[in-house]
């Protein structure tokens, strides 16, 4: 089984993992309800998506 020559040194770990941070999501207000949904995304509260478009959020009926 292969082994690492050379243990990794914190410097070298750390410069690898400095891209490895998560960005935080982008988010807009529904023009409709005023909720926050993601970008062109129907919106999770009432589908709303642009004008003339509103698709069906799933509700009890
Ligand atoms: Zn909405």
């Amino acid at each position: 089984m292969g082994v690492p020559c050379f243990r990794t040194s914190p410097a070298r770990k750390n410069k690898r993992r400095s891209h490895l941070a998560l960005k935080p999501k982008n988010s807009v207000q529904c023009p409709n309800c005023g909720n926050v949904k993601l970008p062109h995304r129907a919106c999770s509260s009432c589908g709303y998506v642009r004008p003339g478009l509103q698709v069906n959020v799933g509700g009890d009926s």
